[in-house]
């Protein structure tokens, strides 16, 4: 087959013409003849059809099965002859391997086909444009149960407030953690959908068997499910209240930001802005068990002997300190808590 063929088209739209992996991923997901089409949308059935020498019902059920795959877009599945192939490479990294159908064992092929990809070309490249950045594109969002004592939290920070701003909301599966797990990695924190979508994303999920409806109580005791696990809040680096890519709950072992960032030993901070808040320890308090050592996803906490203390006490690394709050909720001993350091203009306006 022509490397010149309509896969090569499709994979030079996303930078990945030459990419063999890339193209490996795209032919999993469709047919040559599937393909051509998908470089020819948007466009009406009966063009297709006279094109493709078939009817308009044939071109209509192999657009559905895109559609329902996630290679291709539109408004909703009756607007097919609007869609057009996803735009970037992370739209269809993220919502091939998110529906709810998909078995990590009996489509292991498709996801290990992704890890491949990411881990060899995509996350390097990714890593690389991060780092000429200006701006952080993603935010850490503290724990809201970590900030409750906090008299100056923005909207935007505030978890509650967040869900309850949104008309619809649904929970889907992490395709970050679906792929590490298809290829035999373990997640230290979390195996549960986590992926928090808002409005227009949400319904799109929801229509298309991806994600699952919650209602804002339901979504804040799934908050309160990924505090206690520990993972991170992480969405668009913006007072947005409905955040383009949802609200993330991260660790750094799978996501897709920030494993990459550490394996490569680039600066974090790069890619994703610290929240406003900072941890502190209350030295009298701190019993020095050790428990949010490990637990600090950014290790930014160390047990040091304080002159005049004969007993280690947890000591907070500002520098590493993302402001994410975990270490606040683990501590039994109400030793840790999180100070506002940062003005509202961290925060950049939507
Ligand atoms: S968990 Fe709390 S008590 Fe234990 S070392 Fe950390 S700050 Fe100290
Ligand atoms: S010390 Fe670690 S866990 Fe605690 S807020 Fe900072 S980054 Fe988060």
């Amino acid at each position: 087959m022509s490397k010149n063929d309509a896969y090569a088209a499709l994979a030079a739209r996303h930078g990945y013409k030459d990419s063999l992996r890339y193209r490996r991923i795209l032919e999993y997901l469709m047919t040559p003849k599937q393909a051509e089409m998908v470089n020819l949308m948007p466009a009406k059935f009966v063009e297709l059809a006279k094109k493709f020498r078939t009817d308009e019902a044939d071109v209509k059920r192999q657009l559905e099965e895109l559609y329902r795959k996630g290679v291709i877009f539109a408004r909703s599945p009756e607007a097919l002859e609007e869609a057009s192939f996803a735009l970037a490479v992370v739209q269809l990294h993220d919502i091939t391997m998110c529906p709810l159908g998909l078995d990590i064992k009996r489509d292991k092929k498709l996801f290990e086909l992704w890890d491949d990809f990411c881990v060899n070309e995509w996350d390097p490249d990714q890593v690389a444009s991060w780092i000429k950045l200006d701006v952080p594109q993603g935010r850490v969002v503290p724990a809201y149960r970590s900030i409750l004592d906090s008299p100056e939290i923005l909207p935007c920070e505030d978890m509650r407030q967040i869900i309850k701003s949104a008309r619809s909301i649904a929970v889907a599966h992490c395709t970050c953690r679906r792929r590490k797990e298809s290829v035999g990695k373990k997640c230290k924190k979390s195996h549960d959908m986590v992926d928090i979508q808002f409005n227009i994303a949400a319904e799109y999920l929801i229509g298309n068997n991806a994600g699952k409806r919650l209602t804002a109580e339901e979504a804040l005791a799934l908050i309160d499910k990924c505090e206690e696990k520990g993972l991170i809040h992480t969405c668009e680096n913006s007072t947005r209240m409905r955040p383009r890519w949802g609200m993330c709950n991260c660790c750094t072992d799978c996501c897709m930001v920030y494993e990459p960032i550490y394996r490569f030993k680039a600066p974090v901070t790069k890619c994703m802005a610290k929240s406003r808040y900072e941890a502190r320890v209350n030295e009298e308090l701190c019993t020095g068990c050790d428990m949010c050592i490990d637990w600090c996803p950014f290790s930014a906490i160390a047990m040091v002997n304080t002159d005049g203390l004969k007993e280690p006490k947890a000591s907070i690394d500002v520098e590493r300190c993302m402001g994410c709050g975990v270490c606040v909720l683990k501590c039994d001993f109400k030793a840790l808590s999180m100070k506002l350091v940062r003005p509202p203009e961290h925060i950049p306006p939507a």
